[in-house]
């Protein structure tokens, strides 16, 4: 028998989704309400393009093993996309910097995110029974036993029903999955918010002559210092540019204006993005964006859950973006979809309902993370942290600082923060003996550069003079 199904959403998630369905369904219709370009290039409905994005080891490895015969990763390279090990960046953490170790594991690609976006659509949509259909998803068809199809609206306002035997909701943080399934009586999803306010602010620079490979530089928030969180990233792009991420939490917001961008970088808990940009030539104006609050609906929990209908990605929780992990949970999440597909078919009972709680295990682990770290931030909006948070975040501070110093504990931190290990392997024997024995070197005082570093750091380093223009 014929099956087909209808993602909402032309996005990662949805592009992803259509791909791991084309693997054992028919027919696959992409819904998208965007006119989605032949080539990379910003769009509507991906606003969050103008600002920085890693995509994690998970995630990678997710999305090459969701697209049979093709290397995201190569064809990303290929168009000049960046590849850096975690543990070699450099990095201000919380604790202090860490040290590089030079090794090449728990790789980081970086790029921008309309490359990364069109590499996955070009490979998804050249796949056999994959369509793109444009037009809105306004509406759900069906009831609460199981959903049907879904109500499109054209770019005339023209209306239309399309039916399926799976609905894939991939349409992003907008997502109205919580209303639909309301209209069906399906009420009551638990859900949660933990915004710390942050304020995102974006410019894209090109890349000054002599300084091709420095590498990805980040200056994280301390969440723990009682102010305002404020960070400053530097990632390498495709096109030899450099796009340069602020963030600024609830009394620490980022400015929109070009002279206050480079101050705030310069004065954020270390200077050195800020040095690095003083003199480089930007190429586009500072963009900014609110849209960084956790949010999490817990789909998984509900009383009830129709057949024929999943929601993924962005629509399911969003992440503070500084931790990296949102398109690495699609991907996982679509992978999930994936496993269950080929463990039984679209037609069992309960399947959704499966595939739904299946999805909800990445969400929780990057869930987990990026709250645990924000809820300290001053006027954070959510819930305050618990006893066992308190424990907790002893434990992972003092464990972060011993990883600052430590290759092996830095490591089995990484392999769970990039999502590709579970939170419970922190509590091996020896990583728990490592942490109540403390650091095994000296903490750095400064950045851990290299001699080559260390001297293109100085070429570009216009801070002193810029500062003393800003004063006359
Ligand atoms: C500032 C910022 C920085 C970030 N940095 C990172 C990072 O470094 N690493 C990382 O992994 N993640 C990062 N993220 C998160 C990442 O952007 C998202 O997790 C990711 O885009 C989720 O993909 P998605 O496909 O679920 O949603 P989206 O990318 O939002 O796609 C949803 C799609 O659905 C379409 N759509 C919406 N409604 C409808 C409808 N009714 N009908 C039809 N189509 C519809 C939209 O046009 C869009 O194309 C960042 C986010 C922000 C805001």
């Amino acid at each position: 028998m014929s099956r087909s199904a209808i993602v909402i959403g032309g996005g990662l998630a949805g592009m992803l989704a259509a791909s791991a369905l084309s693997q054992s369904i028919d027919k696959v219709t992409v819904l998208e309400r965007d006119t989605l370009a032949d080539v990379p290039q910003p769009r509507k409905g991906l606003p969050q393009g103008h600002h920085a994005h890693v995509l994690l080891p998970s995630g990678r490895d997710a999305i090459d093993a969701l697209i049979p015969g093709v290397s995201i990763r190569k064809r990303l390279l290929a168009a000049g996309a960046h590849e850096a090990s975690l543990t070699s960046l450099i990095t201000l953490g919380s604790e202090g910097w860490f040290r590089r170790w030079g090794r090449q594991e728990h790789l980081l690609l970086t790029a921008s995110r309309d490359l990364l976006d069109w590499t996955v659509r070009d490979a998804v949509l050249g796949t056999p029974g994959v369509d793109l259909r444009t037009g809105q998803a306004v509406a759900l068809l069906g009831n609460a036993a199981r959903v049907t199809g879904v109500r499109v609206s054209d770019a005339d306002g023209e209306e239309a029903e399309l039916s399926a035997d799976l609905i894939i909701d991939a349409s992003g943080r907008g997502s109205r999955a919580a209303r639909w399934l309301g209209d069906f009586g399906i009420t009551g999803i638990p859900e949660s918010i933990v915004d710390s306010g942050l304020v995102y602010a974006s410019r894209l620079y090109r890349v000054p002559e002599g300084a091709e490979t420095f590498p990805v530089t980040q200056v994280t928030a301390d969440p723990f210092a009682s102010q305002p969180g404020r960070s400053a990233n530097l990632v390498p792009i495709e096109g030899n540019r450099w796009l340069v991420s602020l963030g600024g939490t609830r009394g620490g917001e980022p400015p929109a204006d070009a002279e206050g961008f480079v101050r705030f970088a310069r004065d954020v808990r270390h200077p050195i993005v800020g040095q690095l940009i003083s003199g480089a030539e930007p190429l586009s104006e500072v963009t900014l964006t609110r849209s960084t609050r956790n949010g999490r609906r817990f789909f998984e929990k509900a009383s009830a859950w129709p057949e024929g209908f999943v929601v993924l990605g962005d629509a399911v929780a969003t992440y503070n973006p500084v931790y990296g992990q949102g398109m690495s949970v699609a991907a996982l999440g679509a992978q999930a979809v994936h496993r269950e597909l080929q463990q039984r078919g679209v037609a069992t009972p309960g399947f959704a309902r499966r595939v739904q709680r299946a999805v909800a295990k990445p969400v929780a682990a990057a869930w987990a993370m990026s709250t645990s770290q924000d809820r300290w931030f001053p006027g954070v909006q959510g819930n305050a942290p618990t006893v066992i948070d308190r424990v907790l975040t002893r434990y992972t501070r003092r464990m972060t600082r011993v990883a600052t110093t430590s290759h092996a504990v830095s490591t089995a931190m990484c392999a769970v923060t990039t999502l590709q290990e579970d939170a419970i392997r922190l509590v091996r024997p020896f990583l728990l003996r490592a942490t109540l024995a403390g650091p095994v070197l000296p903490a750095l005082s400064g950045p851990p550069l290299t001699e080559d570093e260390r001297a293109m750091l100085q070429v570009l380093d216009r801070s002193e003079e810029e500062a003393g223009n800003e004063r006359e």
